[in-house]
């Protein structure tokens, strides 16, 4: 018999797929007691609809809190009844996969330390073959989009449909806002090549911190993410792990009521991303040419030591004015006014000559 509404739209049953998706739960499932209070706090709320607990934790130094492993399934398992939260567990092995199957859990993530690794993540997809199990892939800890895309293809090519995305943002070296950058262009690159796929934010692990959880988590709500991963743990100031990032199930609820969600048409949301993507890449650039200017008074710093062994006078104006003329035809290729050149190298010129004297 014919439906009585055709459509082609692909109907999902399966709970990544809801708007506004929201997973929380401790970082470590610590012990029976920690898990269960913070799942039964966090069904209280009602916004949340995944418990995530890490059961192996990948720590970055031996010695660490490494997670209790296997015997803490059977908690999650219990959590899982008593509240009617579905459950998610970070997987890195084969092991763990079989493991957190035979608990019944819900949902498996790959971590971040893994998605890094093709070998890892391949030994997941061959442990996952013949399930219809629900994934979800973190992003790499450095910025390689390959690699991420790798571990979905990896999956898929398991058979693996359910599969879902979470941006946890990346390693870089000596920022101090962010203890993973978000660089939110590479996200937002996966949402245009897989479209269909839940994109979800963590904001705990890109801020590290919870002063900053609100504001990332409203902006990946701005550009249109599909839910939010966030660390809660009943009494953050005794977790194992990660303490100074987590909320309580009563702060994380505030928060997720704090998020504004504007009913955005689609070409409004589409107009945000657009914007916001080219924001990003001015950052990027801003970021170059500060490198380079750096670069620049270093290489002036030399000359000025070179003039202060001879005994030369730091302003040569007949080099200046060379440096002028070459840059303000290479300016005028390029579409850049003679009055904004003037300006630039004055400033830079300023800048080197403060550098030189500061040696003298
Ligand atoms: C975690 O979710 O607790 C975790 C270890 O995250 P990540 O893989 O993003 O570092
Ligand atoms: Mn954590």
């Amino acid at each position: 018999m014919k439906p009585l509404i055709e459509t082609t739209k692909q109907v999902h049953h399966n709970l990544i797929y809801k708007k506004g998706l929201v997973l929380a739960g401790p970082c470590s499932a610590e012990s029976e007691e920690q898990l269960l209070r913070t799942a039964i706090e966090l069904s209280h709320t009602k916004k949340v609809d995944i418990l995530r607990a890490g059961i192996w934790k990948p720590r970055t130094n031996p010695g660490s809190f490494e997670g209790n492993g296997t015997k803490a399934l059977p908690w999650l398992l219990k959590a899982k009844k008593i509240t009617g939260l579905q459950t998610a567990v970070e997987v890195a092995t084969a092991k763990h996969v079989e493991d957190a199957l035979s608990f019944e859990v819900d949902v498996l993530w790959i971590g971040a330390r893994t998605t890094v690794n093709p070998f890892s993540v391949q030994q997941i997809a061959d442990a996952l073959k013949g399930t219809n199990q629900t994934v979800l892939i973190k992003n790499p800890v450095n910025p390689d989009i390959k690699l991420w895309i790798g571990a979905i293809e990896r999956l898929q090519k398991s058979g693996i449909t359910d599969i879902g995305l979470i941006h946890r943002g990346f390693t870089s070296y000596g920022n101090t806002e962010y203890r993973n950058v978000p660089m939110w262009q590479i996200p937002i690159e996966m949402k245009r090549l897989f479209p269909d796929m839940p994109l979800i934010c963590d904001p705990s692990h890109i801020c590290g911190n919870r002063t900053g959880l609100l504001s990332v988590s409203q902006k990946s709500v701005d550009l249109d993410y599909d839910g939010l991963m966030i660390e809660s743990h009943y009494d953050p100031d005794v977790a194992l792990t990660d303490m100074q990032q987590q909320l309580t199930p009563e702060d994380l609820k505030q928060l997720l009521e704090a998020i504004i969600r504007k009913n955005s048409s689609s070409n409004e949301a589409a107009f945000v991303k657009q914007l916001d993507n080219l924001r990003e890449q001015i950052n990027h650039l801003d970021e170059e040419l500060i490198s380079l200017i750096s670069n620049r008074m270093n290489v002036a710093k030399q000359i000025g030591e070179i003039k202060k062994n001879s005994q030369v006078t730091v302003l040569q104006s007949s080099r200046y004015n060379e440096v002028l003329e070459r840059s303000i035809k290479k300016g005028e290729q390029v579409g850049l006014s003679n009055e904004f050149i003037k300006n630039y190298l004055e400033a830079i010129h300023i800048e080197s000559i403060r550098i030189q004297n500061s040696l003298v």
